[in-house]
């Protein structure tokens, strides 16, 4: 068998790794920012009859301009959206790979501000956009001031923010996005991948997009619909944008059951969204109680929380592991990350966390 050097790969994917967080068998997963409550069985048993009409039609291909799921997902995210408005993909890391692959590529840039999704530079990387990286005020804060100096003395071809930050959980106020509007004439792309999980008072990018041709609103169904096996993503922006897409998706990206199984979800929407309160809730007792064990928990509107003062990051995602629980160690120093669980989860992690006797 070859090895990879052996091939005649890109020079600029040589010595790469893939991304992705471990996948391992453990009993509490809190390492991916999954919603750890599974879809209610009456929404499961809906979505299993669309599935099963769908399948008696796959010898066709599928709806290419995905009409139906583009109305049902208007009518999620209401703000006067139309279907016209919006785009979808097999998850929204697809969503914002067709962006990259229509408004960047070779010979054009794009900002971002470290620590971020990983996979905002990942996939520049993989459409051979230059990444650059912007930097965030204290606290992980991103001001107006901040990101207008930033596209000023970069001028990227694209601008991404992602709010809330994963993995500080930081939101972005919607004054610093229609200032890096205003600084740029390039594509500005809010991740709001989280929206859902903000607290009242932290309003959605989504009340900007009236005027604004090139403000691009990516959300998923991963996190708070619980749909991350599913892989669904999509885009809220000007009808101009959905076309520019058009120019770089595959045809039929989205498979007639991907369809069915979302439209059908998207029916139930505030029972696939039920949880959301709950999660908030062990996010907040996360926020109070990890300071009560000696750590620095930074504030999240997200459905996880970044938490400094660890001594040995490493060694504390390893004892965790050992109780059957997994969290994530991103490499930043002194910090994890904790994604908010059932209340049985949370409560797990904050025992066997307080058990390590790291004081
Ligand atoms: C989890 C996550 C996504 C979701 O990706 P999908 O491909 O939709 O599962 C997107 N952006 C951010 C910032 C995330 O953390």
């Amino acid at each position: 068998m070859a090895s990879l050097s052996d091939l005649p790969i890109r020079d600029d994917l040589r010595g790469l790794s893939p991304y992705g967080a471990p996948q391992k068998h453990v009993r509490i997963q809190l390492n991916v920012n999954e919603n750890t409550h599974p879809i209610p069985e009456a929404v499961a048993t809906d979505i299993v009859a669309s599935l099963a009409r769908a399948i008696l039609g796959v010898n066709r291909y599928p709806d290419r301009e995905f009409t139906e799921l583009r109305e049902s997902l208007a009518g999620y995210l209401g703000h006067g959206l139309t279907a016209e408005n919006i785009w979808a993909a097999n998850g929204s890391n697809e969503v914002l790979q067709q962006i990259l692959q229509a408004f960047g590529g070779p010979g054009r840039t794009v900002l971002g501000f470290p620590p971020t999704y990983s996979m905002h530079s990942i996939i520049a990387s993989g459409t051979g956009t230059t990444w650059i990286a912007g930097e965030r005020d204290a606290g992980f804060e991103l001001s107006p001031a901040t990101v207008t100096r930033w596209i000023e003395e970069t001028s990227p071809d694209i601008v991404f923010l992602c709010s809330p930050n994963n993995p500080t959980g930081t939101p972005v106020s919607l004054e610093t996005i229609a200032a890096a509007y205003e600084a740029t004439s390039g594509i500005v792309v809010v991740d709001e991948a989280y929206a859902e999980f903000a607290p009242d008072g932290v309003e959605s990018a989504l009340s900007l997009l009236p005027g604004r041709e090139r403000l691009l609103i990516s959300r998923t169904m991963s996190k708070a619909f619980a749909f991350a096996g599913a892989r669904v993503g999509y885009l809220a922006a000007d009808p101009a944008v959905t076309d520019a897409l058009r120019l770089v998706r595959l045809p039929y990206h989205l498979s007639a059951l991907t369809q069915a199984a979302a439209i059908a979800a998207l029916a139930h929407a505030p029972e696939m969204l039920a949880m959301v309160d709950d999660i908030r809730t062990q996010r907040d007792r996360l926020l109070t109680e990890l300071p009560r064990l000696g750590f620095h928990a930074w504030p999240s509107a997200a459905n996880f929380v970044l938490f400094g003062g660890v001594d040995d990051p490493h060694a504390v995602f390893e004892a965790l592991l050992e109780h059957d629980i997994i969290i994530r160690d991103l490499g930043i120093p002194g910090h994890l990350r904790v994604t908010a669980g059932t209340a049985t989860e949370t409560t797990a992690f904050l025992n066997a966390l307080e058990s390590l006797q790291l004081h």
